[in-house]
């Protein structure tokens, strides 16, 4: 019998995400969810999918990630999915930092793991949860092969001018500091998907990627291979998120140590948790902030101006380092669900070509669409992401070769 499932696993510090797929057809076979790991009631939500069961929910104490990964391996197994099943081909698994080290989905070994702990000072909160994951499914699964796909792989074609910031050499490299990127998987299946949306070749096309979800970032890409992106040394930098600031003047952080004088830790939590959308306005759901503006909410009106005016400032500096841009991608929870922010920002824009069809902007869709007038010189698309799809394909190609 040929292998042709991969499971994906998404380990955060108190949940794991998951979804079995079968790369014959790229079908989903089940999803589910883990969450509060480690605490009282921590629950397992999963979700047959290969023959249109139900969805089954366990509230039980689930003390850690090997429990979980046990708990989502009984319930696979309920469905005829069982983890030891000879056509299960591998396990790929989301890692957030794979520093300058992963350009590439890296078949895991001892030397890797000790690789993607080397980078934990640069990704403290994720891929020390990454690596539980992955020791967790090791141990259940010793023979199957597990790969490690990279949030930052994507990234790693940027050119050293758009990578470096501009701080003395030798102390960002001793410190590994650079703009490294994020949302890389996004990033790759959003822009090829919008090549095969215009019905061209990925080596041919010029797109900005804008992945707007509570976190939300840009990509430029050129011929397929990214050459800027928003997010840097981690994903604090560039757009106005659901909760994080993105840019501003790093010296809004002395300022706040020296004349506001909070600690490094308390600055962390207020530039990364209360701010954006939620501090701006107090809501972090674009379709609230929307409601709000439409019963004339003043301080909603103003978070959405300054999430726009970012946007926009995005959008217009890709363009000038692509020179050339065929399309630009909406994707993500507000990409691909929010017509007045796709209108927003690409208003006034007809200069560069830009521009959004009503009609179009307003449909609703699960599928990969063109919202740009017919003829526009720059095709403006909304292309739903699909990280978990690209994971399983990255995975199974390369344990497949
Ligand atoms: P994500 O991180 O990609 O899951 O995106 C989550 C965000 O998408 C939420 O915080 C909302 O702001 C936004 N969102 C989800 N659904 C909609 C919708 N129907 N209209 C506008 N925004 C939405």
């Amino acid at each position: 019998m040929t292998a042709t499932r991969v499971l994906v696993l998404n380990s955060g510090s108190s949940s794991v995400k998951y979804q079995l797929l079968d790369m014959r057809d790229s079908s989903r076979l089940a999803v589910g969810l883990v969450e509060r790991i480690g605490e009282e009631s921590s629950r397992l939500k999963h979700t047959p999918l290969n023959d249109g069961g139900a969805s089954r929910e366990r509230t039980e104490s689930i003390a850690d990630h090997a429990a979980a990964l046990q708990a989502v391996a009984e319930e696979l197994a309920k469905d005829g999915l069982g983890l030891d099943s000879p056509e299960l081909a591998a396990i790929g698994h989301r890692v957030v930092h794979g520093g300058q080290s992963f350009t590439e989905p890296t078949v895991v070994n001892d030397a890797v793991l000790a690789e993607i702990e080397r980078l934990i000072p640069v990704a403290p909160l994720h891929n020390p949860a990454n690596l539980t994951g992955i020791r967790t499914a090791r141990a259940l699964r010793p023979d199957l092969p597990q790969v490690a796909v990279f949030d930052t792989a994507f990234h790693t074609t940027m050119p050293e001018s758009a990578a470096r910031y501009a701080i003395d050499v030798e102390t960002a490299d001793t410190h590994r500091i650079r703009r490294y990127g994020f949302h890389g998987t996004s990033h790759a299946y959003v822009s090829r998907a919008t090549a095969e949306l215009l019905g061209r070749s990925p080596e041919d096309v010029n797109v900005i990627v804008l992945h707007l979800g509570n976190g939300a970032s840009a990509s430029a890409v050129r011929g397929g291979e990214c050459v800027d992106t928003s997010m840097g040394l981690t994903p604090l930098e560039g757009l106005v998120m659901g909760t994080r600031s993105g840019d501003m003047d790093p010296a809004v952080i002395f300022h706040l140590m020296r004349v506001g004088g909070m600690s490094t830790d308390e600055i962390d939590t207020l530039l990364n948790k209360k701010s954006g959308l939620i501090g701006l306005c107090g809501d972090n759901d674009m379709r609230e902030i929307r409601r709000r503006i439409d019963e004339g909410d003043e301080r909603a009106k103003l978070a959405f101006d300054i999430y726009i005016h970012r946007l926009k400032k995005y959008i217009g500096a890709y363009y000038a380092v692509l020179g050339r841009v065929d399309a630009i991608a909406f994707t993500a929870g507000v990409g691909e669900n929010s017509a007045p922010v796709r209108k927003a920002a690409v208003a006034g824009l007809e200069q560069l070509g830009l521009a959004v069809d009503d009609e179009l902007n307003a449909v609703r869709s699960d599928e990969p669409r063109l919202i740009s007038p017919a003829g526009a010189r720059v095709a403006v698309a909304v292309v739903p992401t699909d990280e978990e799809l690209e994971i399983a394909t990255q995975t199974y190609a390369l344990v497949e070769a």
